[in-house]
């Protein structure tokens, strides 16, 4: 019995000496971060000096340039691409919509979706539809042909996780053009995915179903929604006028842009930290994904800085093509199982740079369960819970081929779709004290994955 409590005791002692020496060490991390940090002027050579990434463009490969020197220089012992062939769609100008009634002819703030085709040259004018959701457009079906379809599905406000209004809301833009075309619709118009005020039209990817004709759509400002939604209900025969030249090219040549960092007891197990380097094109992709990359770059800088020595072989990775396929995701998950590679966990930061509050998982519940004794630690820099709720779409297939562990930094979300895909995805809108928040709990959650394993 004495020997019992001795030894709960000692338990406790070199546990709590343990967890001591660990916040001791992640308050080093913080501290190197908080001075020395790259994080916020690699995001402004990377939003400024290279600005939109959309795949295929010319700023893709620029960026990748970029990549691969930021990575040399946060200390990355060995930096290389790997290939990955990448849709090549491109805007042709800006696309333009009026509302027409009578004679009065308002013009609309829009944008074509990603993977949209032009209208025919010179656009179209039809009738407006209001639809408000896709049990609506089937109830009403046999009014659509001939019509533009307008679906007015607003952010649903008491998600206070504001990424799940966007899931339930995403269905209209990426599904919404073939449903119409579906029943004859010539055109489609979308209310952007976003609950901000302003009036920025959102982009982001569609998907046509190849049994439908194909037919254009745009997303419209908030504000200009609303506007819409106004007309439908007290003008008679509300017409839309809408124009683009958006279409596709062959696919093309990308590249994951990758660091390493070897590790010192098991190289050949690695642990994967990234965030994506392509963007939509409206804005600088600052807060989507810029803010991801940076943070990864900073979790290798900061770590080396303060003289770590990794166990496991720590890879950054900047993946291509997150927006508009994941074509990135998949050559790095595929290559992966294809070497046979050992990975045991998978981190991404894509949600922004705001206040870090949570991390979510994918995978095996148990490692996280088990590693949930560490939460304590993370608490004074922002992260409060672990959750089970999916991971970065770019490490997902990762788990899927290899089962790593994979995982997501969640900050606060509530300023995230005010920005994505829009315009004003820019620069000024990151605070570089909240992007360095984000850095100093992905150091820390690598650091403790690695030094004790999952
Ligand atoms: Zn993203």
């Amino acid at each position: 019995m004495r020997w019992f409590l001795f030894g709960s005791f000692l338990y406790f002692f070199t546990g709590s000496v343990k967890a001591q020496s660990d916040s001791v060490f992640i308050r080093k991390i913080a501290d190197e971060i908080f001075q020395h940090s790259t994080a916020y002027s690699n995001l402004h050579t990377l939003t400024k000096t290279i600005g939109p990434r959309l795949s295929g463009s010319s700023q893709t490969y620029t960026a990748e340039k970029w990549g691969q020197e930021a990575l040399k220089q946060a200390g990355a012992e060995r930096v290389y691409l790997q290939k990955a062939m990448i849709p090549h769609w491109v805007r042709g100008g800006r696309a333009q919509a009026l509302l027409i009634t009578g004679k009065n002819r308002q013009s609309l703030a829009v944008i074509a979706l990603g993977n949209s085709v032009s209208t025919k040259s010179g656009g179209i004018t039809a009738p407006m539809i209001l639809i408000h959701d896709f049990d609506e457009l089937e109830r009403r079906k046999n009014e659509i042909k001939g019509k533009i379809v307008f679906y007015n599905h607003p952010f649903d406000v008491d998600f206070v996780w504001t990424f799940k209004a966007y899931e339930e809301a995403v269905p209209y833009r990426a599904y919404g053009a073939s449903r119409a075309a579906k029943y004859g619709a010539v055109g489609a118009l979308v209310r952007s995915m976003s609950s901000s005020t302003d009036n920025f039209p959102h982009t982001g990817a569609m998907i046509y179903n190849d049994s439908f004709p194909k037919i254009p759509i745009l997303a419209v400002g908030l504000q200009d929604a609303d506007k819409l939604a106004a007309t439908a209900s007290s003008e008679k025969d509300p017409e839309l006028f809408i124009s683009t030249n958006a279409h596709a090219l062959p696919d093309t040549v990308g590249y994951n842009v990758i660091g390493e960092w070897k590790g010192s007891e098991f190289p050949d197990q690695f642990i994967t930290v990234g965030g994506h380097l392509d963007s939509w094109d409206p804005a600088e992709g600052a807060q989507d994904d810029g803010a991801g990359c940076v943070h990864s770059i900073e979790v290798l800088r900061a770590l080396k800085a303060i003289g770590y020595k990794p166990k496991h072989t720590i890879r950054i990775v900047l993946f291509t093509d997150e927006e508009n396929g994941g074509r990135g995701a998949s050559a790095y998950s595929s290559e992966a199982k294809l070497k046979n590679e050992k990975h045991i966990f998978a981190l991404e930061s894509d949600a922004g740079g705001f206040t870090p509050r949570e991390f979510s998982f994918k995978g095996n519940e148990s490692q996280v369960a088990l590693f949930r004794k560490n939460l304590p630690l993370f608490a004074p820099y922002g992260v409060t819970s672990f959750i089970m709720n999916g991971a970065g779409a770019d490490v997902d297939p990762l788990n899927d081929s290899t089962g790593a562990l994979a995982a997501e930094l969640i900050p606060d979300s509530q300023r995230y779709f005010d920005y994505h895909h829009a315009g004003n995805d820019v620069f000024e809108n990151v605070n570089k004290r909240e992007l360095e928040l984000g850095a100093i709990n992905m150091a820390a959650l690598i650091y403790l994955v690695d030094k004790y394993g999952l």
